[in-house]
């Protein structure tokens, strides 16, 4: 085991991702302690993690919200610093005493800090796919030329990286073929996988939100029910595995065992396997290129039997095709494409569009935008603002 303590900021420590790292963390303080903890709102949740992991600041969103935190801690007699705002968001993603960065922002709101982290050289242990799907070579680029380790923590990528030959995964910033031939990522099919069509317009927000095999949260239990995830994902490997998308497959496996394979050209086929529990990734992440306890329990292959594969339907998730086509073009359409979903997802929770909407809004941005090459991060966050007020047009 490595001996020096490695200190971590958890960048949205509040969600699924974010608890299930400190999860983690617990079981092992003799490896980990906790430099920042942060939330966009959810003041008393963090509070809470702040009394049990003692860090030396957590940030907040709002600044009133960060000062009622401030005054609870201190009264409780926690020596956290609270402080607020996006600035602070990346200066707790960059300080010197930081090991490795846990970015578990959900959407593009990650993506400032994510960047810092990775303009740091930090370990980075890369939850927020939406950044990637946003920056994707250009921010590969910045953790190359800043030594930064990219670590997939996404279910699909982190069994992809797991199978990978070993001294691959050491050079991983732009990872190199390495022999294979092709990936393939898994997808459970959401909770709508048998629904009958017809009815796929009138489902609510509550039951997109209940997936059948993962607890998360709200945002990617809804792009897992419309498969979006799933193009949002493909995307993502593109990037990572430095792989053109024709050469990653997508098959629905319902029981989310098999978490993803790679095909190489000897005719192998790699795949990892688990219970499907986030804890894994993030132990295996935490600890690379050694392994930890995870607390998640062992797999019982004998108890289910069987794992099915089938190929997606892919008129009941239009998304995923959609998908297909802005992993191609890559440049401006990943950014248009992810910026499009968050506006429609949101829209979707709050009752102002459909479930069948999502992705014929996601559509009418990339028609309207049409795609273009992307030569820097200000013209991603420029092409992220201008089809956020195109999807919210699209929606009246
Ligand atoms: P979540 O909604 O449960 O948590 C999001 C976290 O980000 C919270 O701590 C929240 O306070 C913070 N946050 C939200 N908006 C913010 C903003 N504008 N500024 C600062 N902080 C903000 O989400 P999650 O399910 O934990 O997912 C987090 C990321 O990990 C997403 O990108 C998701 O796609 C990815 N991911 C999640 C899972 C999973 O099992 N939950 C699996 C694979 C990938
Ligand atoms: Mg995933």
């Amino acid at each position: 085991m490595s001996s020096a303590i490695q200190y971590i900021t958890i960048l949205g420590s509040t969600g699924s991702i974010g608890v299930n790292t400190l999860r983690v963390i617990a079981e092992h303080p003799q490896r980990y302690r906790i430099f920042a903890l942060t939330a966009n709102t959810s003041a008393d949740v963090l509070f809470t993690q702040c009394v049990q992991f003692t860090p030396q600041y957590a940030v907040l969103a709002d600044e009133q919200a960060a000062e009622a935190l401030g005054r609870k801690l201190k009264a409780a007699g926690v020596s956290t610093e609270v402080l607020h705002g996006v600035d602070a968001l990346a200066l707790v993603a960059s300080a010197a005493e930081v090991d490795t960065v846990m970015a578990a922002i959900v959407g593009g709101a990650g993506l400032p800090p994510t960047l810092a982290a990775a303009k740091s050289g930090k370990k980075v242990l890369l939850a927020n796919k939406e950044a990637l799907v946003m920056a994707g070579d250009l921010f590969l680029e910045i953790a190359a030329e800043n030594h930064a380790k990219i670590l997939p923590i996404d279910s699909e990528h982190n069994a992809i990286f797991q199978c990978l030959p070993v001294n691959s995964q050491a050079r991983f910033d732009h990872c190199p073929k390495a022999g294979f031939s092709k990936i393939v990522l898994t997808a459970s099919g959401g909770p709508f996988l048998d629904t009958p069509l017809a009815d796929l317009m009138q489902v609510t927000p509550q039951q997109a939100c209940k997936h059948p095999n993962w607890k998360m949260g709200q945002k990617i239990s809804v792009d897992s029910a419309t498969l979006v995830n799933k193009a949002l994902e493909l995307i993502e490997a593109s990037y990572l595995f430095a792989t053109p998308s024709r050469d990653i497959d997508i098959v629905i496996h319902p029981q989310s065992i098999v978490h993803s394979m790679v095909y190489f050209t000897d005719g192998s086929v790699l795949a990892q396997l688990g219970n499907p529990d986030m804890r894994t990734p993030i132990a295996y992440g935490l600890a690379w290129p050694e392994r930890i306890s995870s607390g998640v329990s062992q797999l019982d292959l004998t108890a289910l039997g069987r794992l099915d594969f089938l190929p997606p339907d892919t008129s009941r998730f239009p998304g995923l095709e959609l998908g297909r086509t802005v992993a191609e073009s890559r440049g401006t359409a990943p950014v248009i494409f992810n910026a499009a979903n968050e506006i429609a997802v949101a829209a979707f929770l709050t009752g102002q569009a459909g479930f069948t909407q999502i992705p014929v809004i996601i559509d009418a941005v990339l028609q309207k935008l049409g795609s273009g090459t992307i030569d820097c991060l200000e013209h991603v966050m420029e092409t992220d603002k201008l089809a956020r007020r195109v999807a919210i047009e699209c929606l009246h």
